[in-house]
Formats: C-alpha cells, sequence, structure tokens
C-alpha cells in the first residue's frame, strides 16, 4: 500500500489519562514516528479502561481508519482488557501461543521471581498475526490484519511502547508501504517563523512532493523537505532543489542542513579549524556552556566560561573597566565587548562571546527596557558586539541569546560575520 493510503487513527487505552494524571505522551510518540512514514494520522482518541466504551471507540475506529494503533491495557491484570475487547470487536480468536509462554516464563526465571499464572494470559494471541517482543517488559505486542483494516496493539509503559515502536513496528509498517520517504532539515536563525513563511510562501504551496513545511524550533526556524519516491536515492534526489531554492532565498540565515543544533555546528566547526572559545554569560546564566557542554566531545573546543551576574563578577573576575560600568551600564554594547576581551584572554581561548541583557520581569536600576540585551563576539582579528531584543519571556530570551553567541561563531567561522 502506499503510504498517502493509509488512514491511521490512535486509540489510547487507560483511565488514568482521561483523569489527567498523566499525559499522552504515546499518541504523540506514535504521531511523530507514522509523520516520518508519511502515513497520515486522522484521529487522536483516548478511552478509560472500560469494555463497553473501548469496544465502541474501536467500533468507531474500524469505520473511519484502515490502521488503528492500541497503547495500553495488554498487561496481565484485570484491567487490562484491551487484546481480548479489541479481537473481539474484529472476530479475531484468541489461542495460547507457546513460544511466547515460553518467553513469559523465561522473563521470571531471569528475574528470579515467581510468574503468577494469569500472565500466561499475554501469551494468548491471534492466530495469524505479527508477534512484536517486548525488550522492556512482558506483555508482547502484536498486528493482524482484519477486513481490510491493520490492526496494532501495544503496551501503555512509554519505555516498552516507544522501544516496541523502533525494533517493530516502524519496520513493519516500512515493509507494508511501497514507497520511501526522505526527509531534509533546514535550519535557520536570525529570521522569524513568519517571516520565513511570507518569504518561502508561494513555493510552499506550490509543492505536493516533495513537500516544505516549516517545523518547531526554540528562538529559531525549521524547514523540512520531505520527498517520496520508490527508493531512498531517488527520494534524496528530489529533495536537493528544495534545498539549494531556500538557500538562495533566505541566503546565510540558514545555517545548515541535517544539523542538530546550532552549537552542534560550532562543536564541528571549531573541531575542523583547532580553535577553542569561551563564554561570558550575565543573563544566560551558563546556558552557553550547558549547551556546548551537553554534546559530547565539547572540551575539545569549549575552554570555560564566567557567569558574570554581578558587576563585581564583571569587573573584578573579567576586567570589565568600572568606568564603563558605570558610564554605560550592565547592560550596554560596551560592557559586552568588554566581557568577551576579558573571558578571551582570562580563558586563553581563541575566540569568546559574551551576553548581557535584561531579562525581566522588570527594567533594571537604570530603566533599561526588558529585553535589550547584546551580545559580544572576540577573536583576535575581530570584535563585535550584536544588540538583541530578547523580548518578555524570560525563557525565549535567554535561549534566543545564546543562540545568537552560537551564531555569531558560526559566522565567523563560516566567513559570514556581520552585525
Ligand atoms: P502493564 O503491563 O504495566 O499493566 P499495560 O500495557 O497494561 O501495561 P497500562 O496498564 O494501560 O498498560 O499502562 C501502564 C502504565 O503506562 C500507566 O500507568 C501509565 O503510567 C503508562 N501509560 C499508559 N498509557 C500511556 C500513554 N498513552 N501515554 C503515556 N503513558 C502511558
Ligand atoms: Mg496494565
Amino acid at each position: 500500500m502506499k503510504a498517502e493510503n493509509w488512514r491511521a487513527e490512535i486509540l489510547c487505552v487507560g483511565t488514568e489519562l482521561l483523569l489527567g494524571d498523566i499525559v499522552n505522551t504515546n499518541a504523540r510518540e506514535l504521531s511523530a514516528a507514522l509523520k516520518g512514514l508519511g502515513v497520515g494520522v486522522y484521529w487522536h482518541s483516548v478511552v478509560g479502561d472500560n469494555p463497553d466504551r473501548l469496544r465502541r471507540a474501536a467500533e468507531i475506529a474500524r469505520s473511519r481508519a484502515n490502521l488503528i494503533i492500541t497503547t495500553g491495557g495488554l498487561g496481565p491484570t484485570y484491567d487490562d482488557l484491551t487484546k481480548e475487547t479489541i479481537c473481539s470487536v474484529f472476530g479475531v480468536p484468541l489461542a495460547l501461543r507457546e513460544e511466547e509462554a515460553e518467553k513469559i516464563r523465561e522473563y521470571f526465571r531471569s528475574t528470579g521471581r515467581a510468574m503468577p499464572e494469569n500472565n500466561l494470559r499475554q501469551a494468548m494471541l491471534p492466530e495469524n498475526c505479527t508477534v512484536f517482543s517486548n525488550g522492556n517488559g512482558t506483555a508482547p505486542g502484536f498486528a493482524f490484519e482484519a477486513a481490510g483494516t491493520t490492526v496494532i496493539l501495544l503496551p501503555g509503559p512509554p519505555r516498552e511502547m516507544r522501544l516496541m515502536l523502533e525494533t517493530g513496528v516502524i519496520p513493519y509498517l516500512r515493509r507494508r508501504t511501497d514507497e520511501v520517504l526522505f526527509s531534509r532539515d533546514i535550519r535557520i536563525f536570525g529570521l522569524g517563523e513568519s517571516s520565513v513563511e511570507a518569504r518561502l510562501h508561494e513555493y510552499m504551496e506550490s509543492l505536493t512532493n516533495p513537500t516544505l513545511a516549516p517545523y518547531a524550533g526554540t528562538a529559531e526556524v525549521r524547514l523540512r523537505v520531505t520527498a517520496m519516491a520508490p527508493d531512498a536515492a531517488a527520494a534524496e534526489a528530489m529533495t536537493r532543489p528544495v534545498v539549494e531554492r531556500v538557500r538562495a532565498e533566505l541566503g546565510d540565515l540558514v545555517y545548515a542542513v541535517d544539523e542538530p543544533s546550532l552549537e552542534a555546528l560550532c562543536l564541528r566547526l571549531l573541531k575542523e579549524k583547532g580553535l577553542t572559545f569561551a563564554a561570558a554569560e550575565s543573563c544566560t546564566g551558563g546556558l552557553i556552556a550547558k549547551r556546548i557542554t551537553d554534546i559530547p566531545g565539547a572540551s575539545a573546543v569549549f575552554m570555560g566560561g564566567v557567569v558574570s551576574y554581578t558587576n563585581l563578577v564583571k569587573a573584578e573576575v573579567l576586567g570589565v573597566p568600572k568606568e564603563a560600568l558605570k558610564t554605560f551600564g550592565a547592560v550596554s554594547a560596551e560592557t559586552a565587548g568588554a566581557m568577551a576581551e576579558g573571558v578571551r584572554a582570562r580563558c586563553g581561548a581563541d575566540l569568546a562571546v559574551s551576553v548581557t541583557g535584561c531579562a525581566g520581569p522588570d527594567p533594571d536600576e537604570r530603566g533599561t527596557p526588558v529585553g535589550t540585551g547584546f551580545v559580544g563576539f572576540s577573536a583576535p582579528d575581530v570584535s563585535l558586539v550584536k544588540p538583541i531584543q530578547m523580548g518578555r519571556d524570560r525563557e525565549w530570551g535567554r535561549i534566543y541569546a545564546a543562540s545568537t553567541a552560537f551564531d555569531l561563531i558560526r559566522r565567523y567561522l563560516t566567513g559570514c560575520l556581520s552585525v
């Protein structure tokens, strides 16, 4: 079947979902995986651990979807009714599968616990089903087909569901789908999502395969190009002209394609050039240091940093001239520039960045408006300060400021540094 002909419904079973005790992360993860396969998810539904309502929900799903994926209620306890109920709706009888029964017995043997007899209920499966073994628990998942509908039942615990999805369900659906999907992730920094859309709107609208669509990034914009073709090489080739067109339109605002983040790109570029950097951070409070050290291998390029939250630390540790602090204030281009110079010298780094800003909620003592910020950059051959607007959302503003610092490093290393 072609991916575009699937109409999927995700049916999550569990009273705790309805009560608001837990978030339905399974539905989100399943949807994301199906999107990656080009399978359209048309409905999400949630029903409690009640056989009558589950039966009704399954009947509704059967009437409108040709791919139904359930999660939850596959365990051994009395309230785990999903398998019996769903299989009865589809008229599919269950029988004990000896090899699954043995796996469950083996699981209990290996954990040294006695197996309660009702665990063998989990080995009761439809005759012609595809079994997905459970790498993180006992209940197997499985898929069967009945009257033109493919039904997949998965356990509720997210660790179990996720592993089974990756190792069993995605390969199973790939085998059943004639076409492959290939995506590229275009990363843009320095332009808002609506501006990106405005500049590419007509082009996006004109595309059907491949498609070009924006998707959420924090303080940056991501565009996903997705092509569907009989094989991966053909799909990959179809994405190339779209990437080129976006690059032509947005120029160096595109910082990378298929790179996980600005900091990952900086790490790679710095490593390639054998350069190091340091960071002086005021309102970002160490976020630059955190983001770079989140990535393994950061020690090759990151010398360290100073969280200079007070004027005392800016002056005493970084050597920002007290005169500059007095005349221009902590949130100023002069201070940002001196912070970057200071941290570069003190950390013995090739390059340095700095951030100072007013993250709010209140203006600082000089009346600097919330959201005013400055990002400094210092290298042996060039130094500059970029004024930024961090907005009124503290969290967003700090991420944006840290990203700006990484973007200045990226621009310096790729020869397109400008304010
Ligand atoms: P078990 O063998 O643990 O009983 P099960 O397949 O019967 O597994 P449930 O009993 O329905 O699954 O759920 C087990 C636990 O998994 C729940 O208490 C909940 O913490 C989590 N869970 C269930 N459904 C979801 C969901 N849709 N999203 C996130 N977590 C979920
Ligand atoms: Mg259960």
